[in-house]
């Protein structure tokens, strides 16, 4: 069977200021993006998923397409987002492809959904026309009776657990099973577009859903959010070199280490190779520039700097962008003099600076083999790789 043609829907129009904080949920922080980027990109990047709609407030649109675009995360659209959950999804349902055979929809503060239930609902969608992902309970189900509001209510009776679910999202449709429910919806507000499909008369089947597919609704959700993304975090890597002039006159300076030699490296700053190759590589992890574009030669302030301040700015950048250093590795090539006996006073200083224990930094020295301006003793340089993770 050829693979249909597959439209994502996210409703994130909502105000949900349930969490007490300043925003809606979905634009709340998790590492280094907010929830709703990170439902986003679980669609996104699914290789069964042709396009996603995304439905936010008015007042969000602008900014959440410039995001988009800045990622180049060309195949998604933003629209404004209606009062209610169905004018939500019926915006974004407007506004996609006409010639799609599945729609799935997905909430915006569900930011842990797999790859295998977004696919395991998109066939199941084919084959049933309407499904939704959900949870069998596991505790004990009492129905209760009177009055809504009360404290403490009398127990009905007991409901037989095998057969409750909790419905969670990615729900699934053929798109005229969609179409059809959409266009009917103009009654009350419906918690989710199974609802509106049911009240067709048509039949809505299961998918195993999974727990870690949580929708963050509450403050200890999103604790566990934060939580689950630190441990779980994405890893990135970045490289940096640098190489410099070694001339008379000047102090070799090396990780924030003085090299008594005869010689050090030219340049505008304290010319430090090893701290620049490090700052390169942490910024590079998190595309968040380079050095020359944070702390300009031509401003004078970075005049004989101490390139371990420069470094310590980079992490703080790092941290802004929501990364922290894993660890690094470096490579000096000098041809003279012998490295070692600096290598871990080095590795303290970068440590430190990259607010890492000691054991995460590693600093080797090579010679060149007498080859080329650093074999020469001409110049110095530096490889480094640094780990950040969100
Ligand atoms: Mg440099």
């Amino acid at each position: 069977m050829p693979r249909p043609r597959v439209s994502a829907l996210i409703a994130a129009g909502g105000q949900g200021l349930r969490l007490g904080a300043p925003e809606p949920k979905q634009f709340l922080v998790l590492g280094a993006q907010t929830i709703l980027e990170h439902s986003i990109e679980r669609l996104l990047v699914h290789p069964g998923v042709d396009e996603v709609v995304v439905a936010v407030p008015a007042d969000r649109v602008h900014g959440v397409a410039a995001r988009c675009r800045e990622r180049g995360w060309h195949r998604v659209t933003c629209v404004e987002g209606g009062a209610r959950r169905q004018d939500s999804v019926a915006a974004a349902f407007a506004a996609a492809k006409t010639d799609a055979e599945v729609v799935v929809i997905h909430d915006a503060a569900r930011p842990f959904v797999s790859a295998s239930l977004i696919e395991a609902t998109i066939e199941a969608a084919v084959t049933h026309g309407a499904v939704i992902a959900a949870v069998p309970v596991r505790d004990t189900v009492k129905q209760a009776r009177g009055d809504r509001t009360a404290p403490s209510r009398p127990v009905a009776g007991t409901l037989p657990r095998e057969d409750i679910f909790l419905a969670q999202t990615p729900q699934a449709f053929r798109r005229e099973v969609l179409a059809r429910a959409l266009a009917s919806g103009h009654g009350p507000d419906v918690t989710d577009e199974a609802m509106l499909v049911e009240a067709q008369g048509q039949a809505v089947f299961l998918v195993p859903g999974e727990a870690t597919n949580v929708k963050i609704t509450t403050q200890d959700d999103l604790e566990w959010a934060r939580h689950h993304v630190a441990r779980t975090g994405t890893m990135r890597v970045g490289t940096g070199y640098d190489l410099h002039r070694l001339v008379e006159g000047r102090p070799l300076i090396l990780g924030g280490v003085h090299i008594p030699f005869d010689r050090g490296l030219d340049g505008h700053s304290d010319a430090d190779i090893v701290c620049h190759a490090v700052t390169d590589a942490v910024l590079g992890a998190a595309a968040a520039g380079d050095i020359g574009r944070l702390f300009p030669d031509t401003d004078p302030q970075w005049t004989g700097a101490d390139s371990v301040r420069l470094l310590e700015a980079a992490v703080v950048h790092l941290h802004q962008c929501g990364f922290h250093v894993s660890n690094v590795d470096v490579t000096v090539i000098a041809q003279r003099p012998k490295l070692l006996p600096y290598l871990e006073a080095m590795r303290g200083r970068l440590a430190s600076a990259l607010q890492v224990p000691i054991a995460s930094v590693s600093i080797k020295g090579k010679t060149n083999e007498q080859v080329d301006s650093m074999g020469r003793g001409e110049s110095m340089a530096c490889h480094a790789v640094a780990m950040v993770v969100s």
